[in-house]
This record gives C-alpha cells, sequence and structure tokens, in this order.
C-alpha cells in the first residue's frame, strides 16, 4: 500500500506529472474481434447436451467441445464461483487471467474473451450472455466477474489465521476436482490450477488502499453467464466457500450454494466462425 506520510517530499512539478491524462495500455479495437451478433444466432435451437453440478464448497470438472457453448447459472440461492479452464487436449494451456485483464478491464461481460497462457494467446471462450450486465460499476467502484481476484486458497488462509488448515477453498476444490478428472494425484494437479475469472462475484478496489474488496455479490437464482468455447476446453468451477462473499470465506460459516453448468450443442456452428489459431510469434526471442 501507498504510505499514508511519504518519506519523500512532492517535487516542484509534482501535480502537473499526476495530472498527466492516462493512455489505454491494450485498445482492443486492433484485436481479432468475436461475430458476436453470429455467436449469439447460432444459438437458436440448441441443445442441451449435460448439466453438472458444483456442491457448496466443492468444485466440479465440465468438458464443452468447440463451437458449443456453455453457461454457469446461480440456483437456489447467491453464490460466487471460480472458474478455470484449459485446453481439453493440453493442460499447459491454461487460462491468463493477468493477461485478459490488461486486454478488457478489471471485470468481463458479454464480448470479452478468455485469453490462454503464453505461447498460445489466443481466446478459449468468448462471453456471449451475461444476466447481470446491468450492474455496470457501483458507487464503490465494485463490479461483477473479476479477472482481479486470484483464488481463495489454504495458504494465504494458513498465514492470516496464524496456522490455520481448510480445505476447502476453491484452489483446492479445484485441485481435487482436477485430480478425479485427470487421475492425477493432488500434488501432480496442482501447479494446472491457475487464477480464476470470479464468476458473480463483486469486486473492486478500496479507493482509499487499493486493496482488494469483496461486497455481497448481487446474482440471485436464475442469473447466468453464458460462454461460446473457442477451442475444446476442460473447466473446472468451485462454489466458493464465501457464498455470496458478503463477509467472509476460507471458512465453513457462510451460507453456501450450488451452481449449475450447462452444456449446449447448436444446431450447426455459428456462420463464419473457425477455430482460432495458436498465436503467430514465432518464438525466437532473438532478431
Ligand atoms: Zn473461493
Amino acid at each position: 500500500m501507498k504510505p499514508q506520510y511519504p518519506e519523500h517530499p512532492m517535487p516542484a512539478d509534482g501535480m502537473t506529472r499526476r495530472a498527466v491524462a492516462p493512455v489505454v495500455c491494450y485498445p482492443v479495437d486492433g484485436l481479432p474481434q468475436p461475430d458476436l451478433p453470429a455467436l449469439q444466432a447460432a444459438r437458436a435451437g440448441w441443445t442441451l447436451l449435460s448439466e453438472t453440478r458444483a456442491a457448496p464448497r466443492e468444485a466440479c470438472t465440465f468438458t464443452v467441445p468447440a463451437g458449443h457453448y456453455f453457461r454457469i447459472l446461480s440456483v437456489d440461492g447467491p453464490q460466487v464461483g471460480d472458474l478455470n479452464l484449459w485446453n481439453a487436449a493440453d493442460l499447459a494451456e491454461r487460462f491468463y487471467s493477468g493477461k485478459t485483464r490488461a486486454l478488457h478491464g478489471t471485470h468481463l461481460s458479454t464480448g470479452d474473451r478468455m485469453w490462454s497462457a503464453f505461447p498460445h494467446l489466443r481466446p478459449m471462450a468468448t462471453i456471449t450472455d451475461d444476466t447481470l450486465d446491468w450492474y455496470g460499476f457501483d458507487a464503490f467502484g465494485g463490479a461483477v466477474h473479476d479477472v482481479i481476484g486470484t483464488r481463495c486458497d489454504p495458504y494465504t488462509h494458513n498465514l492470516l489465521s496464524h496456522g490455520g488448515q481448510y480445505h476447502h477453498c476453491c484452489h483446492s476444490n479445484l485441485t481435487r476436482a482436477l485430480a478425479d478428472h485427470t487421475g492425477l494425484s493432488v500434488q501432480g494437479a496442482e501447479p494446472y490450477v491457475h487464477d480464476v475469472l470470479n464468476v458473480f462475484m463483486c469486486t473492486g478496489f478500496m479507493r482509499d488502499t487499493g486493496q482488494y474488496f469483496m461486497k455481497a455479490s448481487p446474482v440471485r437464482p436464475g442469473d447466468y453467464i453464458e460462454f461460446f468455447a473457442e477451442i475444446d476446453l476442460l473447466g473446472a468451477l468451485s462454489a466458493c466457500p464465501g457464498g455470496d462473499c458478503s463477509a467472509q470465506h476460507s471458512s465453513d460459516v457462510a451460507a453456501c450454494h450450488p451452481l449449475l453448468v450447462q452444456v449446449f450443442a447448436p444446431k450447426a456452428p455459428p456462420i463464419g466462425w473457425t477455430p482460432p489459431a495458436r498465436n503467430g510469434y514465432d518464438r525466437s526471442h532473438v532478431a
């Protein structure tokens, strides 16, 4: 955090320096754009292929073929979820929360994409619907579906609780679910678990200190966020022990609800859509 009483005085031109206007680091207009109307039109007459439920304080896995869709739905009560995505054929290609944040901002909604890690850096999924898009940014600077938190985990909890051992943080839930799906041991699966998309979670940064905050999610049963799979996907979704994350996580205190994942097959692929190629950089790293 920035010091309340800085050790170094402001230079004479300090206010001028502060007044310089920012520029957007990565104008996304230059990126390959999804044809959102085509992706949305291809949903007409789709077929529900599967439903998978993440139990409270647990995670589930699901697979989505390229060109299909999946929805994460709130059922029973307000609940946030932590989402991991991998290339179904290659766990090394996984969701890159940091670059997605740099490209699309702190919180995602319809039209944004979930990008994969280097050296792949291509869209894994495109958001095609979000019933909470009305929320925008609230007076605290909070918004839903963030890529700024990481995932609740037992290591940070251990530090903050002076030695606590809690086994149902999203990090552990995702680790167990991935181990179950792949046959890896939990220790073998853990390194593949990565920073998440915090589905339905309402978060932001405190204006005075810059600290990460959470507040009660506005999600209600029936709300959903919907994705189009650009490549064959393996997903894992944890129903966070924080419930709606209005008070605390990393414990069994909060009221916790399940989350539902639905996978849909369209009648035909979206018109004009082709799976994205891996990134075109030649990886020589030298001139
Ligand atoms: Zn969590």
